[in-house]
């Protein structure tokens, strides 16, 4: 059974009379509400995270190299949500970085998404030429296709181009990263990455992108860094035995429920890292390997905040299904079976009053970090700031 949430007792007369919140996760969605309790309603908040660390999987350090290390694989903020962009930059500067990724295939260097230029890279010049023309009447430029709309060619050209992309750059990777081919993913999922009929060769087209001149692990701190708010860390929700007046639950939500329902599906990733006796390692901060090795792409850091050192510090991405006790949840899996079982538990927590499921783990929702911010401001905002006690 999962905890019933009883009312705190109010004394009015106490000088400790103060509301009780509590934040559960110390990742970008738990410090965000935990920073606007704290701040715009003057509250108590004490925020947990079972890990030894703030900032979730956004979390990075300083190594004895100098380089700053993303923990939990590359994080490149970008958002065109003003709110979002004037929110977070309270807390930090960001640098001008704009995140571009490379593959291999079949040995040649090239872009992804797939795009004009990947298609110069990959074919003579020749029929790159005659593809471009027919992409470009088909489509117009600077658009972006998800590669299952785009296997639906007439033209057998650009059907054999099609069949190219989906098996060079999407069947393998997919199959490594999901564990099955991409028409079962969710098309949403593949969609993030489509076929760019541009010779813009970034990853992300926002208009705010980059990195915290800091780290993201300064701007969680800054953010919890409040008379209001404490931290505990290492500490696990089912551990403790006080209760709060309000609980913002940014964990697994079937956890929160003892699985009662059963278990909702997640992938895992885990890393290798390697540090190398030289400047750089590869010619890019992250480069995909979408039809060749049992990784899905090495990150290297030292790209990210331009650190300079001799050596370098490289991370091996490798996927696998989530199994409780043996690794962590990373990626909710979006399908429609695993958004009903996740329905069912939202329907348990409307018995809960004053518990509050967000973030990537309590929505089931595959956010990336400027939706996480979106969606704490969010419930924040909705909150009855008076009347729910
Ligand atoms: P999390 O960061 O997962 O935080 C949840 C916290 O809750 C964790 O610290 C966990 O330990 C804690 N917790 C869970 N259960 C309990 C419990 N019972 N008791 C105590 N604590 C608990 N987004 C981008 O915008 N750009 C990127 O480039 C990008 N790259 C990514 C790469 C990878 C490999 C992954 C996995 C994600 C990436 N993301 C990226 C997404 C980004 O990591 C998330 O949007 C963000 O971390 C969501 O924050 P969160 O607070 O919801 O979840
Ligand atoms: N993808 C792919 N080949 C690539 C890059 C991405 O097949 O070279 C697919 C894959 O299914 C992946 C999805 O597109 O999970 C989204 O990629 P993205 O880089 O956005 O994933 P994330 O950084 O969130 O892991």
């Amino acid at each position: 059974m999962g905890k019933q949430i009883k009312k705190f007792k109010i004394n009015i007369e106490s000088d400790k009379y103060m509301k009780k919140n509590l934040v559960v996760g110390a990742g970008f969605s738990g410090a965000v509400i935990a920073n606007l309790i704290a701040d715009k309603l003057n509250e108590k908040v004490l925020i947990i995270d079972k890990k030894n660390h703030i900032a979730g999987n956004c979390y990075d350090y300083r190594d004895k190299n100098g380089i700053m290390i993303h923990q939990y694989g590359s994080h490149i903020f970008h958002t065109d949500n003003q709110k979002v962009w004037e929110f977070i930059t309270q807390f930090t500067d960001f640098n001008n970085y704009e995140h571009k990724v490379l593959g291999m295939i079949d040995g040649i260097e090239t872009h992804i998404p797939f795009n004009i230029n990947t298609l110069y890279d990959v074919f003579p010049r020749e029929k790159a030429n005659r593809l471009e023309k027919k992409l470009i009447t088909l489509y117009g430029s600077e658009v972006k296709i998800p590669i299952l709309e785009f296997l639906k060619q007439d033209d057998e050209e650009l059907k054999e181009l099609a069949n190219y992309v989906y098996e060079k750059i999407f069947l393998y990777y997919t199959t490594k990263q999901w564990g099955v081919a991409p028409s079962s993913v969710d098309g949403a999922v593949t969609a993030r990455v489509p076929v760019y009929i541009s010779k813009d060769n970034r990853y992300f087209q926002d208009k705010y992108q980059g990195i915290p001149t800091n780290g993201y692990t300064e701007v969680v701190k800054k953010l919890l860094n409040h008379p209001n708010i404490e931290i505990r860390l290492n500490t696990d929700y089912k551990n403790l035995t006080e209760n709060y007046n309000r609980v913002f639950y940014t964990g697994a939500i079937d956890e929160f429920f003892n699985y009662e329902l059963g278990q909702l599906p997640y992938r895992s990733v885990y890393f290798e890292f390697e540090e190398h006796d030289k400047e750089f390692y590869q010619n890019n901060s992250v480069v995909n390997y979408p039809c060749s090795e049992n990784y899905t792409r090495i990150h290297e850091y030292k790209y990210y905040l331009n650190d300079k050192s001799k050596n370098t510090v490289i991370a091996k991405e490798y996927s696998e299904n989530f199994e409780l006790g043996k690794n962590e949840r990373y990626y909710p899996i979006p399908k429609d079976e695993n958004k009903e079982l996740y329905e069912k538990y939202l329907e348990k927590a409307k018995d809960l009053k004053n518990v509050y499921f967000f973030g990537r783990l309590g929505d089931y929702k595959y956010y990336d970090m400027d939706k996480a911010i979106a969606r704490s401001i969010e419930v924040f905002e909705s909150l009855d700031k008076e009347g729910d006690f």
